[in-house]
């Protein structure tokens, strides 16, 4: 097969200029130039890239903006063309210390995208549930986080990325890998031909289609998460005046969960997740089976009576799983591409942010200083891994009953629910204080199992509140 070297913009390392980032570094534009002065020749394959990034979610773009904005070349692959609609709407406050470093607030404010200041749980059994603040929250630094139409989330956060030197190519899908002492080869399929490109190293962030996992066979599912999620957007779902109305709504049944995200002040978006198996057993279509299960539950029901449906019905399948590697000698792999853990503490764009800021860095110190890669790679997957657990451990939890029953009997003592607050917005640093509490909160999990210390939840809605729900649907039809 005959492989035409990719065609590049002419000057892209000045792409920047054009670009209307406040923080253009003149200084990293020069060190780039001077840089690429001394790359070796590429063997017919055009420029080699310092940095080639499969796929333009979170994950990649941010990886993308920081790599450019050091000066490195980096070049962007992502197989749709954006905006494109994509699920994982509710963000959470320690992703805005990233958005922070990118220069992204003041975009994403003119975005108009609805900050969000919390959350509320409640069991399917009781309209009575427990709402949390992000204020709140051990040591706080922040109020919000956003709710966000991810088709125009991730938009801007690709063109960011472009704004900031990275050549961004949409539509270009990367077919073949291959690795060499010392670079990557990539075979991108793009307007029906192939295209190569070289580059030193490559950081996979492909998501949930994990493409280095899936050709490396190191992508291992979680046998007891085998779960699947059917969504779709809604208008006119009615929810509280003023902050309540902007808390993600999560809703514990007794074998599926359901959340319930404002993203703007007209539509919301509604979900459920359950076993694989209980989905395939109803028979049922997806569309019929997600209208059945949101009926029956008199909390979303309520909010619905004058609601409709704007989008498709959407089914995701296959998570959780985790690569059992996240590096090799020229590779990195970050966001949903290295792990993906139940989507049910709205942590996804909070890892892929994160993965795409430390696999950055860490590939930032490494072209220059190549052998620093024994010791930053293993770094990085230990600092990856160890958020995925953190994740990994709550995610296990809430399957069990008694987190919820924990969870809704919240009593103030030793500092136990702004210490959870705070994980659920994202703080995984290694803050012992934290810690302690969190092993005392799973104390108190594994306590409830045994010995009811706080009272016991059905998590079955109350037949009377459900025929309530449709004797008010039917006489506002
Ligand atoms: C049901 C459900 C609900 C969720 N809810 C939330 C939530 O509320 N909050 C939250 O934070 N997260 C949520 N998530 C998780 C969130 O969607 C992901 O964690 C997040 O999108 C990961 O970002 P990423 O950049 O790693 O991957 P993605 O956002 O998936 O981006 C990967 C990109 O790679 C591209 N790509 C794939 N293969 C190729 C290829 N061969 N060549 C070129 N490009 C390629 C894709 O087109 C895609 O654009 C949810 C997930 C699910 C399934």
């Amino acid at each position: 097969m005959k492989i035409d070297p990719l065609p590049r913009p002419q000057d892209s390392h000045f792409y920047e200029i054009t670009g209307s980032s406040s923080s253009f570094s003149w200084v990293a534009a020069v060190k780039s130039w001077f840089r690429s002065k001394e790359l070796p020749a590429s063997g017919g394959f055009g420029d080699i890239y310092d940095v080639a990034i499969i796929g333009g979610g979170p994950a990649g773009s941010t990886a993308a903006t920081l790599l450019a904005r050091a000066g490195r070349r980096v070049i962007v692959f992502e197989r749709e063309n954006f905006p494109r609609f994509h699920i994982g709407e509710s963000l959470l406050p320690f992703s805005m210390k990233a958005f922070t470093r990118m220069d992204l607030h003041e975009k994403i404010l003119r975005a108009g995208f609805m900050k969000k200041f919390g959350g509320e749980m409640f069991g399917s059994c009781s309209e009575i549930g427990n709402k949390f603040y992000f204020k709140d929250a051990y040591r706080s630094q922040t109020e919000h986080a956003y709710q966000v139409t991810r088709a125009d989330f991730d938009k801007l956060l690709l063109d960011h990325s472009a704004e900031n030197g990275a050549e961004v190519h949409e539509h270009a899908m990367v077919e073949a890998v291959t690795f060499s002492n010392e670079h990557v080869d990539l075979s991108i399929k793009r307007n029906g031909s192939s295209q190569a490109v070289r580059a030193r190293y490559l950081i996979d962030a492909s998501g949930r289609n994990s493409v280095l996992g899936t050709k490396l066979g190191i992508k291992k599912t979680y046998d007891h998460l085998q779960k699947l999620s059917i969504f779709a957007h809604y208008d006119d779902v009615s929810r509280a005046e003023g902050i309540d109305g902007t808390l993600t709504a999560l809703i514990r049944g007794i074998d599926r969960w359901f959340w319930i995200i404002p993203l703007t002040a007209k539509r919301t978006s509604i979900g459920v997740v359950l076993d694989n198996d209980t989905f395939r057993k109803s028979k049922l279509s997806a569309e019929d089976f997600l209208e059945q299960t949101l009926a029956e539950q008199p909390i979303i029901a309520k909010r619905m009576t004058n609601a409709r449906r704007v989008s498709k019905v959407y089914v995701a399948t296959d998570f959780s799983y985790r690569s059992t590697k996240l590096h090799g000698d020229r590779w990195l792999l970050a966001g949903d591409a290295a792990g993906f853990i139940d989507p049910i503490f709205s942590s996804g764009v909070f890892l892929a942010v994160f993965s795409g800021e430390q696999c950055a860095d860490a590939l930032n110190e490494v072209l220059d200083r190549p052998r620093k890669a024994r010791r930053l790679f293993p770094r990085y997957e230990r600092t990856v891994n160890r958020a995925m657990d953190i994740y990994l451990r709550f995610v296990n939890a809430w399957y069990t009953k008694e987190f919820i029953e924990i969870f809704l009997a919240p009593r103030d003592v030793f500092g136990l629910p702004p210490a959870v607050n705070a994980v659920l917005g994202g703080n995984i640093g290694n803050s012992f204080a934290i810690r302690w509490r969190m092993w005392v909160f799973y104390f108190l999990v594994w306590l409830q199992k045994h010995y009811a210390i706080v009272p016991r939840l059905t998590l079955v809605p109350k037949k009377e509140d459900a025929a309530d729900m449709v004797t008010s649907e039917t006489a506002s039809a």
